[in-house]
């Protein structure tokens, strides 16, 4: 595995869990809006590597203080060795939590065949339609990579984990109707974060001057929305 950032303890990345947390290195989507740039190669020359040996010592002497392992990015799936990995992490018996942009179906199968994942969060970036997510991602965005995070899409909402959803919300980008077309997909009460967008370190620099919906607005989303998604909430 090839992680680039490792945090020991942490009370905000997995809910209701002291969790430790890593950052793989590497992603296969370039968005536009990314604030982990540095963990993508073709952005940026990739830093020091933290040591997996590293990661297990403190997991070990850490049981019974630390109940999770929190695998974010950069994006988990494109790691070769991910499941070996963390077999691993669950033979000390934590829970496992997986943050991933939804193209890799085929990876999160194999995970959840094997019952080596217990939470889910994917980055909806918007309306699965091609122009939309280009946008936000650059043209090299793939149909082929949309029709694989349609899939992951219909995986979750069948899949009997804890599974969360979530869209950074830029104004320039989502309209409140694109917001009422995703909440529709995630119909019923799939966990959907809205979350406001930080124009701040932003690896495309016109993005900076994008600006976020006001947590009243992402309020009024919610509210409206709740209808169709009664499980919608915000991070704003
Ligand atoms: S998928 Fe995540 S890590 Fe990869 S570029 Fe997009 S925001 Fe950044």
């Amino acid at each position: 595995m090839k992680i680039s950032g490792f945090i020991k303890n942490s009370l905000i990345d997995c809910p209701g869990k002291i969790a430790s947390v890593i950052f793989t290195q590497g992603c296969n989507m370039a968005c536009k809006f990314c604030h982990n740039w540095e963990l993508i190669p073709n952005c940026h020359p990739m830093g020091d590597t933290v040591d997996e040996q590293t990661v297990f010592h403190y997991l070990k002497k850490s049981i019974g203080f630390v109940d999770a392992l929190v695998i974010t990015g950069g994006e988990p799936t494109v790691q070769v060795d991910l499941i070996p990995f963390i077999r691993k992490v669950k033979d000390l018996g934590l829970y496992v939590k997986l943050d991933t942009n939804g193209t890799n179906p085929k990876l999160l199968r194999l995970l959840l065949q094997q019952k080596l994942i217990d939470y889910v969060a994917m980055d909806l970036k918007t309306i699965p339609e091609l122009p939309a997510y280009q946008k936000l991602v650059g043209n090299q965005f793939t149909e082929n990579q949309l029709l694989n995070v349609k899939k992951t899409i219909e995986i979750l909402k069948d899949a009997s984990l804890q599974v969360e959803f979530r869209t950074t919300l830029i104004r320039e980008c989502h309209s409140s109707l694109d917001v009422r077309k995703m909440c529709e997909l995630l119909e019923g009460d799939c966990k959907y974060n809205l979350q406001a967008f930080s124009p701040h370190k932003v690896l495309d620099a016109d993005f900076e001057t994008y600006s976020s919906y006001s947590p009243l607005e992402i309020e009024e989303m919610i509210g409206y929305n709740k209808d169709v998604n009664s499980n919608v909430t915000g991070n704003i």
